[in-house]
């Protein structure tokens, strides 16, 4: 291989920019070519390139976002589009691709390396946590930092008025952003996709809590949550039945996807660079660099794709202890 592609595609996250760096700087080590690809499997069928170079990188570890820039495209998700994009990434002589973003953007690799043959490897790159085969994502560790901060903030006005908060945090299928920071930032209830606690059993512990002499509370809830629609009618149905209550919602939204990326997204962003080009130029295809039991390690993208991330029974037996 002579020649690698990089991009970043899907949802952006913190550590995408750390990544990029350093495939381009492996790449450089190992005198292999580096062409960024801007907006992902879009700038692909646009032919939108750049050469990249060791110096290209420099300043980026610590910002958030991609200098790269991020992209979901319908055209990628047509026959003709990756033809198109296949056609440009001859032209520009790049072999192989090392594609940083979600499970879409894993699938997309996938479809493109069963029709075309170029190599594929997949950093994973959303703060979501929700990818199997590594048991962080890029940005994950970022994004608990920001929502725990937050919390912080929240929880001295929340005291100051006696006010029960329902912050609602990212996380469509995924709870492990709620039941992290939801731990760490030492909320009275978290409400994850994974579990279902029912309205009832919210109240209950709301009132064992008054009870107990709390007067101000925080409830942590992830989006993807199922026991309400939506975080605005929980507060609707606690408050028509514990009026006692002054009750505020507080929805985080995309401030947890931004700001500069923790030391352990860099480190971990660097280390899976290092490994998604050294698998490229040991001819591996098709895999996913991720890290588990704190070592670097390969999953088939096919199973990281499909197979499904567990929430941590421990930390939910946890959680429950410390809201006694
Ligand atoms: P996030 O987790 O943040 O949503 P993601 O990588 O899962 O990130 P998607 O929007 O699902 O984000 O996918 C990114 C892009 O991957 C899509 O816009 C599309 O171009 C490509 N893609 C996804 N699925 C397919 C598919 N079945 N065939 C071809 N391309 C696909």
């Amino acid at each position: 291989i002579k020649k690698i592609g990089v991009l970043t595609s899907g949802g952006d996250s913190p550590g995408m920019n750390a990544a990029i760096r350093s495939v381009v700087r492996a790449c450089a080590y190992y005198n292999v070519d580096c062409m960024g690809i801007y907006r992902g499997y879009q700038g692909m069928i646009e032919g939108d390139f750049k050469e990249m170079g060791p110096r290209s990188v420099h300043n980026i570890v610590n910002k958030g976002g991609t200098i790269l820039k991020s992209a979901r495209s319908k055209e990628f998700m047509t026959a003709e589009g990756r033809a198109k994009a296949y056609e440009n990434l001859k032209e520009a002589g790049i072999e192989a691709l090392v594609v940083i973003g979600g499970d879409g953007s894993f699938t997309g690799a996938e479809v493109f390396n069963k029709e075309y043959k170029i190599p594929v490897i997949g950093i994973p790159g959303t703060i979501d946590n929700d990818i199997f085969g590594t048991s962080h994502t890029l940005g994950y560790d970022t994004a608990l930092n920001t929502v725990v901060e937050v919390i912080d903030k929240i929880r001295d006005t929340a005291s100051s008025h006696n006010r029960l908060f329902f912050v609602e945090v990212m996380g469509r299928d995924a709870g492990h952003i709620a039941l992290n920071a939801g731990i760490g930032a030492g909320a009275e209830e978290i409400l994850i996709p994974e579990e279902d606690l029912g309205l009832e059993r919210l109240l209950e512990s709301l009132r064992r809590s008054k009870l107990s002499g709390k007067s101000s509370s925080i409830v942590v809830v992830a989006e993807g949550d199922k026991i309400g629609k939506n975080v605005f009618e929980l507060k609707d149905y606690v408050e028509q039945n514990m009026p006692e209550y002054d009750v505020r919602v507080s929805v985080l939204g995309h401030m947890q996807r931004g700001g500069s990326p923790s030391c352990f997204d860099r480190v971990l962003a660097s280390r899976l660079g290092v490994k998604a080009v050294e698998s490229l130029l040991e001819g591996k295809s098709n895999f996913m660099v991720g890290l588990l039991n704190d070592k670097v390690a390969l999953t088939p993208l096919e199973q990281a794709i499909k197979g499904h991330t567990e929430i941590d029974l421990e930390l939910v037996r946890v959680s429950d202890i410390m809201t006694i």
